[in-house]
C-alpha cells in the first residue's frame, strides 16, 4: 500500500475517532462544557472526514468540493468551539450567553458563504489543481485569495484568545486548575503547530495535512484531562452553578491569605470586579486583618459578623462563615469564605423588636385605659364588674362576709353649675382619693358613673362595713373643697348605700341593685348620709 492511502487511511481513522470522542461529550450534554467539546470534536471530524471523502471522491468536481468547501466548515467551527470550551471551563459565563454565541456562530456563516460562492469571485481560493495518487486525490497545489487571510487570522484570533485564557488559567490559578490548563494548553498545541505548519507551507506546500493527527491528539488529551477532573460529571458543573448564581460572596484564599477564586456576588463584597481581586490580599478588603489561619486551627468551620463602611457610606453587616478547604487526603490548602450581606436582616430584627417593644407599651397603655378609670385613677367600671365577680363566687364559695357600697355625691349638678366643671372634675379626683384613704388595699374602689363610687368589702360583714361606709361619709363630709377663688368653701356630702352577704346568697346584679336602692334611700332621707338593705 503507498503513502498517501496510508496517510488517507490514517486520516478516516483520525476523524473516526474524534467521531467517537464526540459522540461520547455529547451523552453529557446537559453539562454546557461536555456540549462545546462535543461540537469541538465534531467539527474536527468535519475536517478530517471531508480531507478522507475528497481523497476518495470519483470526480475532481466532488474531490475540489470536499477538499475547498465542506472541510472549512469544520476550520470555521474548531476555533469557535474552542473558544466556548475554553470560556466554560473557565466558568466565564458572562461570555457565554446566548446574544455572544449567536456573534460567535455567526461569522462563520459569512466566511462559509464566500467559501461556498468561491466559484463567482475567486477570493478564498484563487486556483487550485487535484492530481490523482495511488487511485486517490491529492491536492497538489492551491493558491489562496485574499479573504483567506482574512478567515486565517479571525481563526486564529479565537484559538490565541482561547489560548490567553488557558495560559492565564495556568499562570494565576492553583492547583487543580492549573494542571487542567495545562494539559489542555498542551493538547491544543499540536494541531495548532501542525496547522501552522501547513498554512504558511514551511513543509513545502505538501498536500499532507497533518492537523487531523494533531486534532486527534487533542480530542484524547481534552477527554483525559475532562475525566482526570470530573469536569464531565454533573454534579461539579450543578454546584458551580450554584457558586456563580447565590447570593453569597463565595472567595477562595491560599494560606497566605491571597484570593484565589471568587464568585460574581463577591463583587459586592470586595467592592471590585472579579477580574481585578483574584491574586490580592483579602486582608485589603475587611476591616481587620483576621487570622483565618489561627481561627481554624482547632475548628473546621468559624462564623464571625463583621460590620463596615461600604464605599457608598453605607453601614454593612456581614456575616461571615470561613471554612477550611482541604484535599481529599487532609492537606489544608486553602480558606473558603462564604459572605452574606445581612445589613437589612440585621435592621429587620431590630426595626421588629422595636415594633413589639412599642405594642407592648400600646397593649399595656390600652389595659390601663381599660382597667381606670382616666380621671380619678381608681377602677373603672368595666374591670369592676370583673374583680368583683371574682370575690363574690369566692366569698360564696368559702362562706366568706361579703359588703358593697354604693356612693353618690350630694346635689353635684348644682357645684357644677356653681362652679363649673373643671372644678367638679377636681372635686371628683379629691372625694376618690379621700375614700380610697379610708379603705384597706384589699378592696376595691371603682368609678360606677358620672359622679357615683361603688365599693366592694372583701371579708367584711354588715356590722363592719357600717363603720367603714359611715366612716367614708364623715370624711367626706369632713373634708374641704376650695372654689376657683381659692376662698369659699363647697359643701360636699355624699350618700351611701350599704348591703351586704350576711349569710345569703345573691348575685352581683342584686347585690348592685340593693345597695343603689338603699342609697336612693338616704337621698331621700335628706343626703349625707347612710342606709342599709340586704338580700331577702
Ligand atoms: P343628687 O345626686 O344629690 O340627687 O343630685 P345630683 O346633682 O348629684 O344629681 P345626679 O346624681 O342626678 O346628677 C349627676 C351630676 O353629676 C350631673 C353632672 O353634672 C355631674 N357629673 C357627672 N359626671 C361628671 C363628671 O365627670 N365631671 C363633672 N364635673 N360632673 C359630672
Ligand atoms: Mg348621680
Ligand atoms: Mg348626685
Amino acid at each position: 500500500m503507498g503513502y498517501y492511502r496510508i496517510f488517507v487511511l490514517l486520516l478516516f481513522c483520525s476523524s473516526l475517532v474524534t467521531l467517537g470522542l464526540s459522540l461520547y461529550a455529547f451523552r453529557y450534554r446537559r453539562k454546557p462544557v461536555a456540549l462545546a467539546f462535543a461540537g469541538f470534536t465534531l467539527a474536527m471530524t468535519v475536517f478530517s472526514l471531508s480531507s478522507v471523502l475528497s481523497a476518495l471522491s470519483p470526480t475532481v468536481e466532488l474531490a475540489e468540493f470536499w477538499m475547498n468547501k465542506v472541510r472549512f466548515i469544520g476550520v470555521d467551527y474548531v476555533p469557535v468551539f474552542f473558544l466556548v470550551f475554553v470560556l466554560l471551563f473557565e466558568s466565564r459565563y458572562e461570555y457565554v450567553t446566548p446574544g455572544k454565541l449567536l456573534l460567535f456562530f455567526s461569522f462563520p456563516i459569512v466566511d462559509l458563504l464566500l467559501i461556498f460562492s468561491n466559484r463567482f469571485h475567486p477570493l478564498f481560493i484563487r486556483s487550485v489543481t487535484f492530481k490523482q495518487v495511488e487511485g486517490l486525490f491529492y491536492r497538489a497545489s492551491w493558491v489562496p485569495g485574499p479573504w483567506f487571510w482574512v478567515h486565517t487570522v479571525y481563526a486564529y484570533t479565537l484559538l490565541l484568545i482561547g489560548f490567553s485564557i488557558l495560559g492565564w488559567v495556568v499562570w494565576r490559578r492553583s492547583s487543580p486548575y492549573r494542571e487542567q490548563a495545562v494539559l489542555l494548553l498542551a493538547g491544543a498545541i499540536l494541531p495548532m503547530f501542525a496547522n501552522v505548519v501547513v498554512t504558511l507551507r514551511l513543509n513545502g506546500g505538501a498536500a499532507l495535512d497533518f492537523t487531523s493527527f494533531g486534532f486527534t491528539v487533542t480530542g484524547l488529551v481534552y477527554v483525559f484531562a475532562l475525566h482526570r477532573y470530573r469536569l464531565l460529571d454533573l454534579v461539579p458543573v450543578a454546584r458551580d452553578m450554584v457558586v456563580e448564581c447565590i447570593d453569597d460572596a463565595v472567595i477562595v484564599v491560599d494560606l497566605q491569605g491571597r484570593i484565589v477564586d471568587a464568585n460574581p456576588a463577591a463583587e459586592n463584597f470586595l467592592e471590585r470586579p472579579r477580574s481585578e481581586v483574584v491574586g490580592t490580599w483579602l486582608k485589603d478588603y475587611l476591616p481587620v486583618d483576621y487570622d483565618l489561619v489561627g481561627m481554624l486551627q482547632d475548628s473546621e468551620h468559624r462564623q464571625i459578623e463583621i460590620e463596615f463602611r461600604m464605599r457608598d457610606d453605607r453601614e454593612a453587616i456581614f456575616d461571615l462563615r470561613v471554612s477550611r478547604l482541604s484535599l481529599r487526603d487532609g492537606a489544608w490548602v486553602g480558606i473558603l469564605l462564604v459572605a452574606r450581606d445581612v445589613t437589612e436582616r440585621v435592621a429587620m430584627v431590630d426595626d421588629r423588636e422595636r415594633m413589639i417593644i412599642e405594642l407592648e407599651a400600646a397593649k399595656a397603655e390600652l389595659m390601663r385605659q381599660v382597667k381606670y378609670d382616666f380621671l380619678t385613677g381608681v377602677y373603672s367600671r368595666r374591670f369592676f364588674l370583673e374583680l368583683a365577680e371574682k370575690e363574690l363566687v369566692r366569698a360564696l364559695r368559702y362562706r366568706r362576709p361579703l359588703s358593697l357600697v354604693m356612693v353618690d355625691i350630694d346635689h353635684f349638678k348644682r357645684v357644677n353649675d356653681t362652679y363649673g366643671h373643671a372644678c367638679g372634675d377636681r372635686i371628683l379626683v379629691e372625694v376618690a382619693k379621700g375614700i380610697k384613704q379610708e379603705l384597706r388595699t384589699v378592696d376595691i374602689l371603682a368609678r360606677f358613673g358620672g359622679e357615683e363610687f361603688v365599693i366592694l368589702l372583701p371579708e367584711t360583714d354588715l356590722w363592719q362595713a357600717r363603720q367603714v361606709a359611715e366612716k367614708i361619709r364623715a370624711k367626706i363630709a369632713g373634708m374641704s373643697f376650695l372654689a376657683p377663688d381659692n376662698e369659699t368653701e363647697i359643701p360636699v356630702t355624699i350618700s351611701l348605700g350599704l348591703t351586704a352577704l350576711d349569710g345569703k346568697v345573691a348575685g352581683l346584679d342584686d347585690l348592685i341593685r340593693l345597695a343603689d336602692q338603699a342609697m336612693y334611700a338616704a337621698k331621700a332621707d335628706g343626703r349625707d348620709c347612710l342606709r342599709e338593705k340586704i338580700p331577702a
